[in-house]
């Protein structure tokens, strides 16, 4: 089990802070299995939406993905919950924890810019994702 943090950054302009609704948000993400196999689909995962995990006994995931080379299932979950709020303009901020099982996520996209205030300011964040 690997719990992974996702951090952006963001020029934040006439907006303090940037938050999402932790009971209404899809978090996109591209992963990386841990056969070093590349899953070139935007996946989204929902903190409130559970998926069971074959094979696992009463085991459940935010995301369930089977990789394509090995074959493998693997799984990630939010950890926290509400998401904390961007609100250090310019620097790396730490903005949700996952639970990754197997996989490791590659890249996230905002994607609902409508949820994050300005425009620029999701395309940016985009752009400036890490994962600690
Ligand atoms: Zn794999």
């Amino acid at each position: 089990m690997t719990i992974l943090d996702l951090q952006i950054k963001a020029d934040l302009e006439n907006v303090t802070d940037l938050t999402t609704d932790p009971d209404d948000f899809r978090w996109y993400l591209k992963v990386r299995c841990g056969c070093g196999e590349e899953n070139n689909k935007w996946l989204y995962l929902e903190a409130d939406d559970f998926t069971e995990i074959p094979g696992a006994r009463g085991g459940e995931a935010n995301l369930v993905v089977k990789c394509d080379l090995c074959s493998r299932t693997n799984s990630i979950s939010l950890v926290d919950k509400p998401v904390r709020a961007y609100t250090k303009s310019g620097e790396y901020q730490t903005i949700a924890a996952f639970d990754c099982r197997g996989v490791e996520p590659i890249a996230f996209d905002p994607r609902v810019c409508s949820q994050w205030g300005a425009q620029n300011t999701c395309t940016h964040a985009h752009k400036h994702a890490q994962y600690t």
